[in-house]
């Protein structure tokens, strides 16, 4: 290993991983902080312009040319093959897994899959990349060309952003800086790991439209289980070139802010970039390209370790015996694989049930969210709206407080399409549901919507003698309410319909309460006393 004059490089086997270390860092290094959205919206002549380089860890078994395990969290440098510390004489072999993740990756963006693509080394010295260099694919990706479709910020207008490729390579693994010591540590077991990058075209213009573009991202690898998307366990790692320009001007000059693990960070850093290359510019100032393209292309040779990737094309079949030996990764074997993509989904909840778009969105956001609202429907023929009132409102509600995932709620999606069906049906009223609900979240041993309003004696009130008595008790006790709702001030009325309720445990019929309070309260004439 090449000496290193201001750091002493060790493998050491004691722990120190610790995550958020590169958040922390980009953190400090872009002195990210205020409120850039205000500076932002000031400046309308000015035009920016992101371009983002997302990596995405492969969700394999084993790592990308080798066998050498991929865990997170294990003790440092417990996954490392011998040809991930690049020992003379290893070999690399290509892990189908990581190809069938990035062909599945490229399909589902819509990309073109290219029958054949390369392999490259790209050089460089760093103590994290003991050979000296990094096998990508900078001649012919995998997939080029597609398109990702983001849903909008506010009522889910979808927007189509170009992506230029994605390709697959290998991960670096990790280095620490113990100032104290004066010591690098090095770690290998990310070393080799698969990743897919994918690369976007120049399309976006804020770090909020570039952090929903990473999180789309992130839903649809999710959703194909190509990568498992945990930013904070640097799954997904985004690198954002940032430029402006005056609207109509040629692309202006670039930077680059790299390794950014966190939504809220990548938004941040963005608009944090614009606003500093906006201010530069408006005092006379220049932006220095600041990524190292010029270099980094010389340093780049074809890997000679590596045949080319072939893979059987969408319409072929195995031609011959050694095509069918060879056990080439099949397109059209992955294409028939593709499950149903985020945007399919929304735009088929939107057409089935007429929901709204934002809704939508977060439905298909959340995982098994949309599976749990169709399960409901389906169980108890619902109208959707109302289903979609209880599964966004209070189910989410809770589990979100709670920290539970969809799949840990204690009330499956039967028991609430049964306590849907009691109000739906007049059994109970709106404001007992919501109790029912609650009492069964907090009630291990669960017990049916029917069992637990039987037994509370919870059931609507419809008999007209007590809803009456009701009424009468409260209108005799609120003289002064009366008069004002006699004087034409009719929403004081219900002001009373919530009295009414009180006293009955919220279980009187709406209906029948409102219209007996009606017939005591207001005039008869029905002459305009409206408000
Ligand atoms: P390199 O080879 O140096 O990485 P690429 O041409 O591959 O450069 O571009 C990398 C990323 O930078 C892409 O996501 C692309 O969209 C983005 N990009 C390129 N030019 C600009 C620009 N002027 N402003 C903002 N982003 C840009
Ligand atoms: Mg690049």
């Amino acid at each position: 290993m090449a000496a290193n004059k201001t750091a002493r490089v060790a493998f050491v086997l004691k722990r120190w991983y610790q995550v958020g270390r590169t958040e922390a860092l980009c953190a400090s290094r872009c002195h990210i902080g205020g409120r850039p959205e205000a500076a932002l919206s000031t400046r309308a002549e000015w035009e920016a312009v992101v371009g983002l380089e997302i990596h995405a860890q492969v969700h394999s078994a084993s790592k990308l040319f080798s066998s050498a395990a991929v865990t997170f969290l294990a003790p440092p440098n417990s996954c490392v093959a011998l040809f991930d510390a690049a020992l003379p004489g290893t070999m690399p072999v290509l892990n189908r897994r990581c190809v069938e993740a990035v062909v599945l990756t490229g399909l589902a963006l819509g990309c073109r899959i290219n029958r054949r693509s390369y392999f490259d080394r790209k050089h460089y010295f760093y103590a994290d990349m003991p050979a000296g260099y990094q096998i990508t694919q900078q001649r012919v990706p995998v997939a080029e060309r597609g398109v990702l479709r983001v849903p909008g910020e506010w009522h889910g207008r979808e927007r189509n952003l170009g992506i230029t490729c994605v390709q697959l390579e290998q991960d670096s693994g990790k280095s620490l800086h113990d100032a104290a010591e004066g010591l690098t540590l090095v770690d290998l077991n990310r070393a080799g790991v698969g990743l897919m990058e994918v690369v976007t075209e120049p399309e976006l213009t804020s770090g909020a439209e570039a952090a929903a573009a990473v999180q789309e991202l992130q839903l649809i690898l999710r959703t194909l289980g190509t990568c498992q998307g945990i930013m904070a366990e640097g799954h997904l790692r985004v690198d954002a070139n940032v430029s402006i320009r005056k609207p109509g001007q040629p692309l202006g000059v670039r930077t680059e802010v790299k390794n950014l693990n966190s939504l809220r960070w990548l938004s941040r850093a963005v608009d944090f970039e614009i606003r500093r290359q906006i201010g530069l510019l408006e005092t006379g100032g220049q932006i220095v390209n600041e990524t190292r393209s010029f270099d980094v292309k010389l340093g780049f040779m074809p890997e000679p370790n590596l045949p080319s990737l072939v893979l059987m094309g969408d319409d072929e079949r195995p031609m011959n015996q050694r095509q069918n030996r060879q056990g080439l990764v099949s397109v059209s074997a992955l294409r028939a694989l593709l499950p149903e993509l985020p945007a399919s989904r929304r735009s088929r909840l939107i057409r089935n049930h007429d929901l709204r778009p934002d809704l939508v969105t977060t439905l298909v956001k959340e995982d098994g969210l949309m599976e749990y609202f169709e399960e409901v429907i389906e169980v108890g023929k619902q109208d959707p709206k109302i289903v979609i009132n209880w599964v966004m409102n209070d189910l989410l509600g809770v589990l979100n407080e709670c920290g539970l995932s969809v799949s840990q709620s204690p009330i499956k999606p039967r028991v609430l399409a049964e306590l849907i069906n009691l109000q739906i049906d007049g059994i109970i009223s709106s404001s007992v549901a919501k109790k029912v609900f609650t009492m069964m979240w907090k009630d291990n041993e669960v017990r049916s919507p029917v069992k637990i309003v039987a037994e509370s004696g919870w059931s609507i009130i419809c008999d007209p003698v007590q809803l009456e008595a009701a009424c009468i008790d409260v209108i005799a006790k609120h003289p002064k309410q009366v008069e004002l709702v006699r004087s034409g001030h009719a929403k004081v009325l219900n002001k009373f319909v919530g009295q009414v309720q009180k006293l009955l445990d919220g279980r009187g019929d709406p209906a029948q309460v409102k219209r007996i309070l009606e017939n005591k309260l207001l005039p008869q004439t029905g002459d305009g006393h409206c408000s």
